[in-house]
């Protein structure tokens, strides 16, 4: 055979070339049978005596039994974090940026591990885990780490002082990730928590609270209670807490604002969102490709800001589709413990269930539906990457998060007809930009009522950045100097 032929040969076969399995061991982590909650530096039985089942969404295998805090459980985790607060906020807070530096540097030590407990508690690609939610969490440590004993640098003149006792409840998303992004600044302004994780993913945060003993963390300045949303009802309605931040839906956010009527306790909310990744003809298109792609993909969309519309400039449209659809063939979905899969499990039955029940208004409705040819395992919980064409303004899948890997194009001709269009939701969470003109990108982020707007990228993050949203994307903000804030009360 000739060498032209061979490689012809090669070319005409190259579609159907598997990638051999690399999976990353899950020898590195190993899981009680049992976990209790983490109250006063101690793992305790629950009062309640009742326990939940954590499961893998991709096997559907039981990986531990959970603990289920009742009322009397969460009272018990305020009065420790009470009792850690009268030593801690007493603290120098050179010592406390101590005990930060000491979490962030055993995140480092212990990523692997981590990682590996997420991908399986949670559904996410390892190659996700490990290269965004476990550095983005000790970067987050480090960085509040340095503000701890430099406050009335942050707010001169304003002496700064600690709120008390915080109640942090998070998703399912990114479990440790947004743990860190709620103890991190607690503590470092001088607070003590009571953190409630999601029922499906408590395992890096049961894990977490073994880095606390490893890092000295002293009694009672950090308390895990796990549990359902009733666990999490418990806990805002709990008279001894000082504050209370949320992450989650809109829909449990608002229930949340309701309950803390009329009480004096700070509230923070960051919740769902429908972001538009907005896209002009000028734009570096093949670029653009990309940072859609990882603007709806990635974790699933499981993405408060995911860039879940796609708001493209009409002349380029058919071009950018076909594009597009190229590149979600080569998405690979399977085992998140594999460091190929670009797209994981979807987190838990429930939340299949709404993916599809969505996708299916999307089609009733007259969308056009389009997903690459993809096998999908036959146990566990999974959706294929999709994308919706001829989408309207008033289409379900145009208004409501979905919080899948599913995108939405509509059109636009104009840059006010694209402002118009990103702002018409009732969310305003985060946007991008794609134009190869730096003014254009700043008339447009003027313009466009999401709280991150992000130009030619998507989905970047860093702790020194604040985040948060407009409307019913919440308020108050978390990372930087902003986040501080939520922490602090100024004599
Ligand atoms: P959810 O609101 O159902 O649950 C979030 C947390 O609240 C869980 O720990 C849950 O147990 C708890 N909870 C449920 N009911 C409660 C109640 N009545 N009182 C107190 N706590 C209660 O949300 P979810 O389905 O776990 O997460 C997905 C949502 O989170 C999406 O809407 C997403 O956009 C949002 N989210 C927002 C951000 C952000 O930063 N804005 C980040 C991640 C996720």
């Amino acid at each position: 055979m000739g060498a032209v032929e061979k490689q012809q040969r090669t070319l005409a076969t190259a579609g159907t070339w598997e990638y051999a399995p690399s999976i990353e061991s899950r020898e590195i982590v190993t899981f009680e049978d049992r976990y209790g909650l983490f109250i006063g530096g101690e793992e305790v039985a629950p009062r309640s005596r009742s326990w939940f089942t954590t499961v893998s969404p991709s096997t559907e295998e039981p990986l531990a039994e959970i603990a289920q805090a009742g009322a009397k459980d969460v009272a018990r985790a305020v009065d420790a974090a009470r009792e850690g607060f009268d030593a801690w906020s007493t603290w120098k807070p050179s010592e406390r940026a101590k005990v930060l530096f000491r979490i962030a540097r055993i995140l480092q030590e212990r990523a692997r591990e981590l990682a590996v407990a997420e991908s399986l508690d949670g559904g996410k690609p390892i190659k996700e885990s490990r290269d965004v939610d476990l550095p983005l969490a000790a970067a987050h440590f480090f960085y509040y780490a340095g503000w701890a004993d430099k406050l009335e640098y942050a707010f001169p003149g304003r002496r700064p002082r600690p709120l008390g006792v915080a109640a942090q409840i998070v998703p399912w998303n990114f479990p440790l990730l947004m743990l860190a992004w709620k103890i991190a600044p607690a503590l470092a302004c001088g607070n003590t928590v009571v953190l409630k994780p999601a029922e499906t993913t408590p395992l890096t945060a049961l894990l977490f609270a073994d880095v606390c003993r490893q890092a000295q963390v002293p009694p009672g300045v950090v308390n895990i209670v796990t549990g359902d949303g009733s666990t999490g009802a418990h806990l805002v309605r709990n008279g001894g807490v000082d504050k209370v931040a949320f992450t989650g839906s809109t829909e449990v956010g608002k229930a949340i604002q309701r309950e803390l009527a009329g009480r004096d306790v700070p509230l923070t909310l960051e919740l769902g969102g429908k972001a538009a990744n907005i896209v002009f003809d000028d734009c570096a298109l093949d670029q653009a490709v990309e940072g859609i792609v990882n603007g709806i993909y990635f974790n699933q969309g499981h993405v408060c800001c995911a860039g879940s519309r796609l708001l493209v400039q009409e002349s380029i449209h058919d071009q950018l589709v076909r594009k597009l659809k190229r590149r979600m063939s080569t998405l690979r979905v399977g085992d998140p413990l594999d460091k190929n899969t670009d797209i994981g499990a979807i987190n838990s039955k429930a939340q299949l269930d709404r993916i599809v029940e969505l996708v299916e208004s999307g089609t009733e409705e007259g969308a056009e539906v389009y997903q690459p040819p993809c096998r999908l395992p036959e146990k566990g919980w999974w959706f294929a990457p999709t994308i919706f064409t001829n989408v309207a303004q008033s289409h379900r899948i145009a208004q409501e998060e979905i919080f899948g890997p599913v995108l939405s194009v509509l059109t636009f001709r104009t840059p006010d007809e694209a402002v118009e269009k990103a702002n018409n939701t009732m969310y305003g969470l985060s946007a991008g930009i794609w134009t190869e003109k730096g003014s254009r990108i700043l008339w447009m982020a003027d313009r466009l009522r999401a709280g991150v707007v992000w130009g030619n990228t998507f989905n970047r993050f860093d702790p020194a950045s604040p985040f948060g949203g407009y409307k019913e994307s919440g308020f108050g903000r978390e990372g930087g100097r902003h986040g501080l804030e939520a922490y602090l009360r100024f004599e």
